[in-house]
Formats: C-alpha cells, structure tokens, sequence
C-alpha cells in the first residue's frame, strides 16, 4: 500500500491512495491555536545535507495548521500568477510553472500526513478534522479556475506544433485529462450541478460508510456455554471473552461482527450451526432492512454516479474511473477479469471435493456450504501439506530481513544501504531509523526512513510514505521516502520474529520504497510511485517474490538461537502451499469485483442491488460454496468514495503484471539475472509516471503482459496460447 500525502492538490487529489486502510477516527475536540506566524518552521526551506532534510525536532504540532493555510494560500496566489500571466500560454510558463509552484505546500504536507497517521493523538485530530475539507475546498479552488485551465488547454490543443520531449508531452496529457476529468471544461451551470452532485454523493458515502460501522459494532453473536466455543484455540477463548466483557456480558464470550473475529470462528469452531449463524451476522451487513439498510444507498449512489459521468462527457462511472488507468477501458478490465474467472471456479469445484470426502468418510451427511468452506479447508491443508507457521518463525528476525532487502536491492537495481547513526538526520519518534541510499558508483540517491513499530496513534497495517519525489527540474532533487509497519517492539537485544505472511508485506512495502527511490524523471508529479492505481502495486507484488528466493532464505532466514537457515525441507513446504485454496480467494475476490464493474457500466438503468447482485452472480456461475469477499451492502471500498468504485479489479490487474514479470527472470538466469533486472529498473522502477505504463512494460518484458504467469502462480491451469504463456512453471 502507498500513502500519498495532500501535495500538489490537483494531480494529488486524484492520485491519493489510502487503500486497505482506515483513516484515524476524527474526534469532536476544538483546535486550541489559531495562531498565524510568519517564522512558521514548517515554512522554512528544509536546510541539512543532500537538498535538506525534514524538519523534525523543530516545529510544534501546533504549527501544522498555521502553516497548511499559509502554504495553501501561498500556492492559490502562485496558481492566479500563473493564470493572469499576459504572455500566451507555453509549456514553460504553464504547465512547468505548475510544477514550480506549491514547494511550502510540498514540505509542510508530507509532515501533515506523516503526524496523521503515525503520531496522531487528540491535537493531531482536531487539525486533521478542520483541515480535510479545507483541503479539498483548495483542489477545487485550483480546479475551477477557468483562466488556468485556459491556458492548459491551449498548450494542450497545440501539443503537436510544440517539440515537447515524450515526458513533456505525458505530463500535458496528465494535467489537462485530470482537468477535465474533474469537470474544468463544462459551463458554469453544470459546474454548478456537477459540485452539487459530488456534494450529494459525499453525504451518501459518509452514511454507507456509518450504516456497515453500526451493523459491525452492534451485531455480535453471543456464546452462553463452554459447549458453544468446541474446537476454537485457546487464544479464540480467550479473545471472545474479552469481547463478551468489552460488551457487558462477562463469563461468556462473543463473536463480533468483524472479519478478524468472524474467519477464526469459521475456520476452527466445530460447530455448524454457530458457524451458519456467525456467516449469516457477517455477509448480511448493510441487508437487514430497517434504518442501517444500504440498498436504497447504493441505488441512489450508482444513479448520481451515472449522471455525474454523463455530465463529465462519459458514457458510464466505470468509463470515467478507468479513462487515466492502464487497462484504460472497463471492456480491458472485464475481458482480464472473465478469462481468470472459469478456470478459479473449476479450481474451488476441486477444493469442495477434496473438503467433501471429509465429511464423507465420517458419514456427517452434510453438503459443503458456505460456513463449512474455511472449517474444512483447513483441515485439507493440515493433511496435505503438513505446514505449521511455528515452525517457520524462529528464521524470520525483523532485522535479518531488512538487511536481505538491501541485499536484494543490491543485487537488481545496484542500490548500497547506509545506517546514519550519527544523529545529523532528524526523526519524528525514537523508533525511526534512517538509512542513506547510494548507487553503484557510491552517489547519493535519497533516504530511507524505517518507522517499523507499532504504538499508539499509528495507523494499523504497513505502507509506504514519500516525503519528498525525486526530481530535476530546479535542478538534482534526491528522493526521501519511508517504511511504516506495526510489529510488535522486543525487549531490547532480543530479535523480532515475524510471520511469513508479515515477512511479505516488509518485501512488499519495500518495492514501494525502490520505485520512488529507483525514480530518474525531470518533472517531480510524475516521479516515483505516482503512477496509475492498477499499476502502483505491481513493483511492489513483484518484490515480494525474492522473499521466496533461496538465495535470501539461506543467508537471511537464520534461526534466532542457533544460526542455522531455514531447512529445506521446510522451505518446499512454503513454496508447496503457496497454490493452496488460491480457488476460494480468487472467486470471493472476483465475484466481488465483476459485480462492481457490472454496476457502473449499467448506466442510468436504476438498479435493484438485491436483484443485480443475484442475477449477476447467476449469470457468472457462482458456486453456491462460497459468496463474495464484499455483497454490496457492505462494500466500503465502491460506496464509502469514489476510490476503488470500477476499480476493485486492481489488484488483479496488478498480480498479472507481477507474475508476468518475475517468469521474466524465470525464463533467463533466475531472479537475480543481471540483464532482466537492469531492463526492470529502466523501464519499470526508474519511469515513475513519464510512460503509458502499458508501454513501459512492453519495453521491458517485449511484448504485453499475458495472463499464463497469473494462471501459473495462482496454481489454475492454462493451456492458452496467447502471449505470456511460455511453458515455464514459475519456479517460485
Ligand atoms: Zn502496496
């Protein structure tokens, strides 16, 4: 996941990625200060070494806010020079002077979004609860000013007659199509309609978002006696306990209506009719009738959401929402969708029989249903695979792993990693430590922050933050970025170890870090990791997979006590159960998605969510074992925003390019061979956002992305003869 803090608000506005993650709760208290000062620290130049460093050490919470306004006021009057300048319009003093503009914005947000979501306390919130409309008030400042966009566009219809370089000629295209995206070509009166739409919606996703919150924080299911818990570990006793108590049942225990208490139940509990009634709690959110029902919420919402689109000039939302992504069409997007989708529902037939035969031989005389489905899944695993997390632990040391990360950034793209210990560079909290980053040839290309503890105020789960792109337009800019995680703190001089799942995120979040600090463009909004959203995670999948590689497990994956590697045999227990249930989650996942982008291409047809969810899923062949990751009712991420709404597909779109890339390395020397990594760097990690990324990755794998990878790494079977499907088995 990337975080992308409020910077350069019109392109930001756009590019901002807060997936997979809940924003802090905003809480009810007043700022105290309101004061403006002009010797604002946070205003300042950064001073310090390589371009300056962040401030940290130097300002107060306090000065956050004075100095947003100052910034964002600052930027409006550089935006009007821009906009009232009596020379015609240029690229130079139009769109280059953009990119010139807004650099006490660009310093003060990063600190903003870095105390947001890592430092946040009482003081941080009220500022966040005060300044995020102002903020979005600000994009639309810059958006509707009709001279600016002006001017954009005149540069943009003489695009041709300009001798612009093709990354010139990318961020033309980028400014004017998020422009008009955002509604900067209509007439005044639809502007008008088209802010009372974006309005309308807003109130709409605020309260889809508060109706599935109230059905998680009100339903639970109560357990009265100790015959009700038969099967769960202790530590599931132990949890419902606390959760009946949290509740004001003490003695029992509860099972919430949330993921992370409902799945545990599902997989362990032995019984089956808890299990039905916990599933039943669980997919039922946002469909029980009465006041926190969201059918008529999404009905209304597709319906604002078609009109918006058909105003902005688009002939449906998913048209709008994937005009500036890779797959560009949602007929791209469905056709990928479609091809993975019969070969993941022959692959969940299996897995229900293999989990039949259990039930089966102990003559239960039951049919797999959908509460039965991670019950026995597990229990096909136990006895295929033999695999206990436990075992694998003790090799995973928190710091073993960072250094096997330099190394494999070592080996691909050159990068050294230097501790500095000394001091010189400021950090926000103790826990944060700062790594220089130099190039083969010992020059310094940017800094590594690594803030990988969790504690209070820090949002949950693990991302990537820049602080500052790489760019050379006012000359040579060096990259700031940094790695946020929530692993528990060891006593000090004892290792942390972490779960191989966790052990993925770290490499995962650490692709990130290497496409912002691998970035070489001129122009600092295409730097980096802001690219499209159906392409931002696929360096970062992609870098999971030298997690896996030998070369890491034997020198990394040391056991903390005796020093030993990772025994072999357990290493092809790792990669053996890396296929394993791949048909369950693709299906739950794709239904969810097909069902998404069916709704927003229906266009202005009113639609019953009920009835199109059954109908849909019908037409698609659903097995009747398993239903979607998300129903409707409570899919926040296409009702609560726009962000992921005809986007869910993403992170397919994302894995097939992964897949498709590492067999590139499959197919030449393995994952380390030189010649692969080096075309990777130059046309995936060093291009930011300066390509079509659909080009950038033909340049580098040359041809375009086949889906045999994705079939293969998934474990689904694939006989297709279109490109990608070389006869490699994907060795990881
Ligand atoms: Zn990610």
């Amino acid at each position: 996941m990337i975080r992308t803090a409020a910077r350069r608000a019109p392109v930001a506005a756009v590019l901002a990625l807060w997936a997979c993650a809940a924003r802090p709760t905003k809480p009810n208290s007043e700022m105290a200060s309101n004061r403006t000062d002009t010797k604002n620290p946070l205003l300042a130049p950064w001073t310090g070494p390589w371009g300056g460093v962040p401030p940290f050490g130097r300002f107060k919470v306090a000065d956050i806010k004075p100095a947003l306004e100052t910034a964002m006021d600052e930027n409006l009057a550089e935006i009007e020079r821009i906009a009232a300048d009596p020379a015609a319009a240029t690229f130079e003093n139009t769109i280059a002077a953009m990119e010139r503009s807004g650099h006490a914005l660009d310093r003060v947000a990063p600190i903003y979004g870095i105390y947001t979501s890592t430092m946040n306390n009482d003081e941080v919130q009220a500022i966040e609860t005060e300044m995020e409309p102002k903020l979005a008030a600000f994009s639309d400042r810059i958006i509707q000013n009709s001279k600016l966009f002006a001017r954009i566009a005149a540069v943009y219809a003489a695009r041709d007659q300009l001798a612009l370089t093709p990354e010139q000629q990318r961020l033309l295209w980028l400014r004017y199509t998020r422009f008009v995206r955002a509604g900067a070509k209509l007439d005044d009166v639809a502007k008008a309609r088209l802010s009372e739409l974006n309005q309308q919606l807003a109130g709409l996703y605020t309260k889809f978002r508060q109706n599935v919150l109230e059905e998680e924080k009100s339903q639970l299911v109560l357990l009265d006696r100790e015959e009700d818990l038969a099967g769960l570990p202790p530590n599931l006793r132990e949890a419902a306990a606390a959760a009946a108590a949290d509740h004001g049942k003490p003695g029992k225990w509860a099972i919430l209506n949330t993921r992370s208490s409902v799945d545990p139940f599902l997989t362990w509990s032995t019984r089956r009719d808890l299990r039905e009634k916990v599933w039943r709690m669980f997919t039922m959110r946002g469909d029980n009738g009465g006041a926190n029902d969201n059918k008529l919420i999404i009905t209304e919402v597709l319906k604002l959401r078609a009109q918006r689109a058909k105003l902005l000039g688009y002939p449906t939302h998913a048209h709008w929402q994937l005009e500036d992504s890779m797959a560009k069409t949602p007929e791209r997007a469905v056709a990928l969708m479609e091809a993975v989708w019969k070969p993941a529902v022959a692959r969940v037939r299996e897995e229900v029989a293999d989990m039949q035969a259990i039930p089966d031989r102990e003559r239960a005389g039951i049919r797999i249903a959908p509460w039965d489905y991670h019950f026995y899944a597990e229990k096909v695993r136990k006895a295929k695979y033999d695999l206990d997390e436990n075992e694998i632990k003790p090799y995973l040391q928190l710091e073993k792993l960072r250094e096997a990360m330099f190394w494999v950034a070592g080996e691909l793209f050159g990068l050294g990693f230097a501790a500095i210990t000394d001091g010189s560079i400021p950090v926000y909290h103790p826990d944060v430590r700062v790594w220089e980053v130099t190039d083969g040839q010992g020059h310094h290309v940017g800094l590594w922050f690594f803030d990988p503890y969790a504690r209070p105020g820090k949002t949950s789960g693990a991302w990537m933050n820049e602080y500052r792109p790489q760019s050379r337009l006012e000359g040579e800019i060096p990259v700031i970025v940094s790695n946020n995680a929530n692993f528990v703190k060891g006593r000090p001089g004892e290792p942390i170890l972490i779960s191989w799942d966790d052990a993925r995120t770290l490499f995962h979040e650490f692709g990130h870090a290497l496409h912002g600090l691998n970035s070489a463009v001129i122009y600092p909004s295409l730097a980096g990791t802001n690219v499209a959203r159906d392409y931002v995670e696929f360096p970062s999948q992609l870098l999971e997979r030298w997690l896996a590689t030998r070369a890491v497990l034997d020198r990394f994956a040391l056991h903390y006590q005796t020093g030993q590697p990772l025994p072999a045999k357990l290493v092809e227990k790792i990669e053996r159960t890396q296929t394993f249930n791949q048909g369950f989650l693709t299906v739950e996942y794709l239904s969810s998605a097909l069902v998404d982008m069916k709704m927003h291409l229906a266009g202005e047809t009113p639609i019953d969510p009920a009835k199109f969810e059954r109908e849909t899923l019908a037409s698609l062949g659903m097995p009747a074992e398993l239903v979607m990751r998300h129903r409707p009712t409570h899919f926040l991420h296409i009702f609560s925003g726009d962000g992921y709404s005809a986007g869910y597909y993403s992170y397919l779109w994302s894995d097939t390019l992964s897949a498709d890339a590492y067999e590139a390395f499959a197919e030449a020397s393995g994952p380390y061979d030189k010649k692969i990594a080096s075309k990777l760097r130059k046309y995936v990690f060093s291009v930011g956002n300066t390509v079509d990324p659909a080009d950038g990755y033909r340049a580098f794998r040359g041809r375009d992305p086949g889906i045999g990878a994705l079939m293969r790494k998934r474990g689904f079977p694939y006989t297709g003869t279109a490109s990608g499907a070389s006869p490699t088995t994907g060795a990881h």
